[in-house]
């Protein structure tokens, strides 16, 4: 029997309808240099969707990578994150210097775990200072942020959630922020607008009992969705106002995704906890990061004779040193290489394309993203903004997926934002794979067009 049906008899693909592969088989990879990647029958395509998911940001093939984690693992495999390991203290010293303002790093495995973590760390502070009273946590509509039930929980995505339920309570969410489907009408100040929603519903609940928001600087998932002009420092001034922890998960956004090392930073905000994840070893090892401030970690130091005072969590593969090492020269290499500089340049210049896609073919409703993480919203007509069936924007991707190019798609949804494709190559990505990328798009718009 081949590998590609050992493939289809035993291994259980996620965020996958199997029916479909009774009579087909599933893509099986084996192969991956810079931005392409070949499958199981030898045949090649360009990846501008880092992986699939967002991830792969210093691109398929890094032999210095694979080299720092055989010597890593060769030295000490492992040990419990309860002690240190130089390879964990030097990665989270180099990741800080990238975040002014911040001050700790606490590690674990997953994008999910990361928030779950901040999650934890918000009820504590809730108990200890608040007598439990402030524990409620604000999400937004469109938001993902894991795939447990807690982070499905502060999650605003039906298509996520539905038949998951019933889900942890003390979560509640907030209105999206997406101008292109402003929920106010036309007006000039959306930004403030979406922001002052947000304050609607703190008051409604009441600020004494909401401890924290999280949000994600660009909604990834949930459409590519830029934050409009204003609604973060309006966003900023709110959490203050009411004594509200701002949680920034930067699990798709940061490490130079956005041409920023991180999303929150283009818009000078200051959070008090951050999560990061996929690009933080580029996939070559499972690691996450929760990084807090020095004032959220003194919270959680006190009086060594209480023995419940401290952060009482525990990740048993956060103590893997192959995530810390390949994070370091994954560090290393964003910096060396000069790839966030590339994240923007090339990301004007793919968003350039586009913007002359959006010209020429009415279907493509708005483009919208930064550096190299961008969206194009499909619609059936660009005045009334009907968003285009989902079967079209599957039919895209599958187009595309035929002429060798790997693009993302935004979640499936019930809602109105089930029609938006999404690029997001690596941060190496050179001029002439962007023009490949934007050539072939053409060509599947203008096939698929009526
Ligand atoms: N937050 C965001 C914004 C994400 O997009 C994701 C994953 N797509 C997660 C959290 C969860 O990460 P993981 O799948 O590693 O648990």
């Amino acid at each position: 029997m081949n590998i590609a049906e050992i493939d289809r008899q035993h291994v259980w693909h996620h965020l996958s309808q199997h029916a479909i592969y009774d009579h087909k088989q599933p893509p099986v990879m084996v192969k991956g240099e810079g931005l392409k990647v070949w499958d199981i029958n030898g045949k090649e395509y360009l990846d501008a969707s880092a992986g699939g998911v967002w991830t792969v940001n210093v691109g398929y093939g890094r032999r210095s990578i694979a080299e720092a984690v055989k010597q890593q693992l060769e030295t000490l495999n492992f040990f419990a994150a309860t002690a240190g390991t130089p390879v964990a203290a030097e990665f989270s010293k180099k990741l800080l210097e990238k975040m002014p303002g911040m001050s700790r790093v606490y590690l674990s495995n997953s994008g999910s775990e990361a928030n779950e973590k901040a999650y934890k760390m918000v009820r504590q502070i809730a108990h200890k200072k608040y007598n439990g009273k402030k524990h409620k946590i604000l999400y937004r509509e469109r938001d993902y942020h894991g795939t447990t039930i807690t982070c499905l929980s502060s999650t605003g995505q039906e298509e996520r959630r539905s038949q998951y339920g019933p889900f942890t309570p003390g979560f509640i969410e907030i209105p999206h922020c997406c101008e292109y489907r402003s929920q106010y009408g036309d007006i000039a100040d959306y930004g403030i607008r979406a922001a002052k929603a947000m304050e609607e519903v703190i008051l409604k609940e009441g600020p004494d009992t909401i401890g924290a928001v999280v949000l994600e600087p660009i909604t990834a998932g949930g459409g590519v969705i830029t934050p409009p002009e204003g609604y973060w420092q309006k966003i900023q001034e709110i959490c203050r106002k009411y004594d509200i922890l701002l949680h920034i998960d930067e699990v798709v956004c940061g490490m130079g995704r956005t041409g920023a090392w991180f999303g929150y930073q283009h818009y000078g905000i200051k959070p008090d906890i951050v999560t990061l994840a996929k690009g933080v070893a580029s996939g070559y090892a499972a690691i996450s990061c929760t990084v807090t401030t020095e004032a959220v970690f003194n919270l959680f130091k006190s009086n060594p004779e209480d023995r419940e005072d401290y952060f009482r969590d525990i990740s048993t593969f956060g103590g893997c040193t192959a995530g810390p090492a390949a994070a370091l020269e994954n560090l290393r290499i964003l910096e060396d290489e000069k790839l966030l500089e590339n994240a923007s340049h090339m990301g004007e210049y793919l968003m350039a394309g586009l913007r002359q896609l959006q010209q020429k073919h009415p279907i493509v409703g708005d483009v919208r993203g930064k550096g190299l993480f961008l969206g194009i919203e499909l619609v059936n007509d660009p005045v009334s903004k009907e968003p285009v069936d989902e079967q079209v924007a599957i039919k895209v991707a599958g187009l595309c997926l035929e002429k060798g190019l790997m693009i993302g798609r935004t979640n499936r949804s019930f809602s109105q934002f089930n029609n938006t494709l999404c690029l997001s190559p690596a941060l190496t990505i050179n001029q002439e794979e962007a023009d490949r990328i934007l050539s072939i798009l053409d060509e599947v718009i203008t096939e698929i067009s009526p």
